[in-house]
């Protein structure tokens, strides 16, 4: 099995590490100083060509191919979170879906502006008594005076904030919810009846937030509802693969950055009187973070390129998402200790990436999750 990319993704990769390098780390670093995003960020990114990469041309995005996308991700998460974010949500589940399910009048309206960045959407699943098990959402779309009436509220939703329009979920028959009683809905951030109650910070940069939406008699007319009525869930669940393996990719960058910085350092700095490369103490955390990242590209770029080639990866984007996200904790961890007192302050970037990680085992699907649809695949539901 081969761990290197295709020719011409590896070129790629030269040009991306240039633009990340020179142009996006003097941002990252400004960042880290102010927890703001400077006003430059979006347009640069749009200007680059990453926002809505992965959206249709006829929406105004690239069309561009799966693997292409990740490697752009794993680049963007050598440098800061923020960056990657920002990128996958333009080519996310929110305008994604728009692109392959809305209306052209949904289209239309919601997608252009979103590649150059003058547009943002958001998703809307999580709510206070429904995470992991999401099919239990309280979130209620009821039908009257011919509009659908939202009530409810959803929590931990990213860059709920600052969206212009945001697809929500939300029960339509109570009897079936997840078998067809669950409908996506698309909601404008100046809609009467919907509020951002709350912003909340996030482990990891300060920049990153996360946002509580609450509907209350939120009146929506029929040319909101994406796909069909009862068809949220399918929703849902379209954009799942994709967005395991764009995670699975980000770990993939981060931990590249990582055991970079992490040799560098043990060749140059000295204690006892020889670099901590010597040591094989410090040698064997590096190896181990080595091998965990080979054995991570080959599951994700594997499942990838499967995916690309139309074949069936059953829970293969599962153990991607698995492995990577738990294993850039442990890389993080490693680089920590590798660089003493300098992996624990601030203002050099080991710490806030080792923050910033710990995300990744926790959103789109915790491990417990991961493991159990994996588990399942071998024992059925085991009763
Ligand atoms: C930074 C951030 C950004 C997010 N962005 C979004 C977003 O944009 N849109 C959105 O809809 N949601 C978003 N989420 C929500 C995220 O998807 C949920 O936090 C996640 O699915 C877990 O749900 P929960 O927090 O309710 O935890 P719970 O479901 O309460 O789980 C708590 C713990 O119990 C474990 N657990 C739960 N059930 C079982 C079980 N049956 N067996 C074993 N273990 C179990 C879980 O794995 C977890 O470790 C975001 C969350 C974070 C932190």
């Amino acid at each position: 099995m081969s761990i290197t990319l295709r020719p011409e993704l590896e070129e790629m990769r030269a040009s991306l590490r240039q633009f990340c390098t020179l142009q996006l780390e003097p941002l990252a670093r400004k960042i880290d100083e102010t927890d703001e995003l400077p006003p430059e960020v979006i347009p640069l990114l749009a200007d680059a060509g990453y926002l809505g990469m992965r959206l249709p041309v006829a929406n105004g995005g690239m069309n561009v191919g799966l693997s292409t996308y990740c490697l752009v991700l794993e680049e963007l998460s050598r440098v800061h979170r923020i960056f990657n974010l920002i990128v996958a949500a333009s080519s996310g589940i929110a305008p994604s879906a728009i692109a392959h399910l809305g209306t052209k009048e949904q289209q239309r309206r919601y997608l252009d502006g979103v590649s150059t960045g003058v547009k943002r959407g958001a998703f809307a699943l999580t709510e206070p008594d429904a995470g992991s098990d999401s099919a239990s959402m309280r979130t209620r779309a009821e039908r009257k005076d011919g509009k659908w009436v939202l009530n409810g509220r959803k929590h931990y939703i990213s860059g709920g904030h600052t969206a212009d329009f945001i697809v929500v979920l939300a029960v339509t028959d109570p009897e079936k919810r997840s078998r067809g009683g669950i409908t996506a809905f698309v909601v404008e951030k100046n809609t009467p009846g919907f509020e951002v109650t709350r912003v909340e910070g996030t482990m990891g940069s300060g920049v990153i937030k996360v946002a509580e939406l609450t509907f209350t008699d939120c009146a929506l007319d029929d040319s909101t509802v994406l796909g069909e009525v009862g068809s949220g869930f399918k929703v849902a669940m379209s954009h799942l693969n994709e967005g395991r393996l764009c995670v699975s990719s980000s770990c993939i960058g981060t931990s590249d950055r990582l055991i970079e910085m992490s040799v560098e350092h043990a060749k140059n700095r000295k204690t006892f009187g020889k670099p901590l490369a010597a040591r094989q103490a410090i040698q064997w955390m590096l190896a181990d973070s080595a091998t965990e990242l080979a054995c991570a590209r080959a599951l994700t770029y594997g499942t990838v390129q499967d995916l690309e080639d139309g074949k069936d990866v059953g829970v293969l984007p599962n153990m991607a998402k698995l492995h990577c996200s738990e294993m850039v904790g442990r890389i993080a961890d490693r680089a920590v200790q590798v660089h003493g007192g300098m992996g624990i302050v601030k203002g050099f970037p080991i710490e806030r990436f080792y923050r910033d990680v710990r995300h990744y085992r926790v959103g789109d699907g915790t491990s417990e999750m991961q493991r159990m649809v994996i588990a399942r695949s071998l024992v059925g539901r085991g009763e």
